[in-house]
């Protein structure tokens, strides 16, 4: 290969192992990457821990033991190469269990203690200083850890002192392809080709191209062992609690873990996230109370449904993806670089078969076998359904006939938040607080959008309003109706979020914009309903634009990094139903975001018509509120809803103009 062989996207950890692969087997390598101070590689904590995280048997379990065994050496040719410490540590991992059926975050624990192999004394013999409730644990001795953020820096030098081409501060904004073959990449700073490109950009890897990886945040902190505490570091292995792990470092920091959170890439670390982890940690380890706090940070991990890495080759002939390492990345640098930069040179490793993409398209999809790459710099999706294999084109197989169990894991997630129920209701027009409370519940709805301008001012039939709903159970979804223009709704937008807060939601960050400057059909303002979301998606908002069916319009609010659209049956109010399926079903067709069909469903029955053309969610406000019964209406649509959604993922038969008998038409008696 000639110059600029391999092109990585992404200049994380796994970006970099791979780059410094290839390169030192004589490949020419650029890496583009946006940001090296973002990369979860500097957030981690480095346990190199498939033991303590009890992989089960299988090819994850054979790809994290294949990475630990190389290690050791991967560690010290880096070492070698830039003259930098890693950090490697090959101290082993004990996970002591606390008495009286406390789990580590001081939650009961129901049942037995599980058996030890360690007894209450050999557990503190082996530890000094662990929490008097600890009465056993376990001992993962092959269990080691590496400092990450000493191994970023080395890998780092080591690719800058090669005549590797690493290119920070260069945003990719879109594959470019052609007849099943990438031609080239859009950049920040203009286009780039290669012979062959890899995808490396972990959590952010679905804003390039459609695989499954969402982030999932962690929060972390550090401590460090004071001077004149008599020993540098009094923790000598890595602890490692069901819902907390401490990891010592030689020289004295003592690092702890993490958050598992489903927020998008919301960052921040946040009193709620530390204060938990300082629970469990102290609870483990009781001297930690008095070391002084050094720092605490927050990184996104690459997860995907099944948390398990997307490796090998990807949807086009020179597309590789490295991809998806979720809570093991740290670990399985050395082996990804290895059998990526093997896949690339044409010798693909039997095992990493098992972490094809492929294994999240739908098994009986009628796609064409190389997804749509997009073309056109796009923002990512941040609401999406993580039920992939339940979607369009997938109807359960044999083992998943029984509709409970099928629809079990059904989820919509909507901006990292994942809810159970797809219906959404509204405050609006409810006789009494009371009557609108029981048919949430009746509906079982799990977002209720409240009209952020009548709150604030009391407007009839909102007094109390906010203060009457149980805000631990439901899920604001502040909305700017009465906004005629962008400013008001941007405006108002930004009430709601402060709204949310004061009720008790910290983290909600979600708003249903409306912008409807005409009081008689109540119809959207295209214009500045795109014009107001571009703003908020900036600001940080999960924006939920309420819209036209428009096609074209969907697409740009997509683009613009909306987290759903919401298109419009009929008017709001209406109770005409769905009067423009087929702009419906287009937007479905296109939307990589969930579709939220809101206003003009008047009747459970067009509830159920609106998820059997495969919308995600339904907003329904009016036919429930202004129901003789509303409590009843509720849970009408609630069960609408439900049916709509399965009927859907069940497969409808197709349309014929005849009649098809559905009794046999052979073997019938004659005389
Ligand atoms: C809190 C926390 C604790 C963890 N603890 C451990 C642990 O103990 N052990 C373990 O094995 N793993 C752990 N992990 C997981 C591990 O950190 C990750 O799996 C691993 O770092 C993923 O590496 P990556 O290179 O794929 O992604 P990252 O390290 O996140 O790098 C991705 C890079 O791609 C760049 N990028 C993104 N989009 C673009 C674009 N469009 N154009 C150009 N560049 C782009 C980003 O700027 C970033 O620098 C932890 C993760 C977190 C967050």
């Amino acid at each position: 290969m000639g110059r600029s062989d391999v092109l990585i996207v992404g200049g994380g950890l796994i970006g970099l192992a791979i780059a410094l692969e290839l390169h030192q087997q004589g490949v020419q390598v650029t890496v583009l990457t946006r940001d090296f101070e973002e990369a979860a590689g500097l957030a981690a904590a480095g346990m190199l821990a498939p033991s303590a995280e009890q992989i089960p048997r299988g090819p994850m379990q054979d790809l994290c033991l294949r990475s630990l065994a190389l290690y050791p050496t991967w560690v010290s040719k880096l070492e070698n190469l830039t003259g930098l410490n890693s950090g490697y540590w090959p101290c082993g991992i004990l996970a002591p269990y606390l008495a009286g059926g406390l789990a580590t975050d001081g939650l009961a624990t129901d049942g037995p203690l599980p058996e030890s192999s360690l007894s209450a004394q050999a557990i503190h013999s082996y530890q000094p200083g662990l929490g008097a409730g600890v009465v056993g644990g376990y001992f993962y001795p092959e269990d080691a850890q590496v400092d990450n953020r000493a191994l970023m820096k080395a890998l780092q030098l080591a690719v800058q002192e090669s005549d590797i081409d690493l290119q920070i501060g260069v945003s990719v904004e879109g594959f470019a392809q052609q007849q099943g073959k990438v031609t080239h990449l859009r950049t920040s700073a203009g286009d780039r080709q290669a012979a062959h490109y890899i995808l490396a950009t972990g959590a952010w890897s679905g804003e390039l191209l459609p695989v499954p990886v969402l982030p999932r945040k962690g929060q972390m902190l550090s401590v460090r062992v004071p001077a004149g505490y008599g020993q540098r570091q009094p923790l000598r292995r890595v602890l490692f609690g069901e819902k907390i792990y401490i990891v010592p470092r030689q020289e004295g920091r003592i690092v702890m873990g993490a958050t598992v959170e489903d927020v998008g890439f919301m960052p921040h670390n946040t009193p709620a996230g530390i204060a938990r982890l300082l629970n469990a940690a102290i609870a483990l380890y009781p001297p930690l109370q008095n070391f002084p706090i050094e720092e605490q940070w927050w990184g996104f991990r690459p997860s995907t449904p099944d948390e398990l890495p997307i490796l090998g080759a990807g949807p086009c002939e020179n597309l590789t993806l490295a991809t998806g390492h979720y809570r093991n990345g740290v670990l399985l640098a050395p082996i990804t670089a290895k059998l990526i930069a093997a896949q690339v040179q044409g010798n693909a490793d039997p095992l990493l078969s098992a972490f094809s993409y492929q294994r999240f398209r739908p098994s009986n999809s009628h796609s064409p076998s190389v997804p749509a790459i997009p073309t056109t710099t796009h923002s990512a999706p941040n609401m999406q359904l993580i039920d992939t294999p339940l979607s369009a084109t997938t109807y359960p197989t044999d083992s998943s006939l029984d509709p409970s169990t099928s629809n079990a894991k059904d989820v919509l997630v909507i901006a990292g938040k994942t809810f159970h129920s797809r219906l959404m209701t509204g405050t609006g027009k409810f006789s009494s607080l009371e009557a609108m409370r029981q048919s949430f519940a009746a509906s079982e709805s799990q977002i209720v959008t409240v009209a952020v301008r009548r709150v604030q001012t009391n407007a009839p039939g909102h007094e109390g309003l906010a203060e009457a709903i149980d805000w631990q159970k439901i899920w604001m979804l502040p909305n700017t109706a009465g906004c005629t223009n962008a400013e008001e709704a941007i405006r108002v937008a930004r009430l709601g979020r402060e709204m949310a807060k004061l009720l008790g939601q910290e983290d909600n960050n979600f708003v249903k914009l409306e912008v409807i400057p005409d009081a008689k059909y109540l119809l959207p303002d295209p214009i500045d309903t795109l014009k107001a979301a571009e703003q908020l998606v900036k600001e940080g908002f999960a924006v939920l634009p309420y819209i036209n069916a428009d096609p074209l319009l969907a697409k740009r609010l997509e683009e613009a990094g909306c987290a759903t659209v919401m298109p419009l049956g009929s008017p709001i109010g209406s109770g005409q139903g769905i009067r423009n399926a087929a702009n419906i079903e287009i937007i479905i067709e296109n939307a990589n975001i969930p579709v939220v069909v809101d206003a003009g469903i008047g009747t459970p029955s067009e509830a159920a018509y609106a998820m059997e053309l495969g919308a995600d969610a339904l907003l329904v406000n009016s036919a429930i509120a202004l129901a003789k019964n509303p409590v009843a209406m509720g849970k009408a649509m609630g069960m609408a809803t439900k049916a709509g959604r399965l009927a859907y993922q069940s497969g409808r038969i197709p349309r014929k103009a005849y009649a098809s008998a559905s009794s046999p038409m052979t073997g019938t008696i004659n005389s």
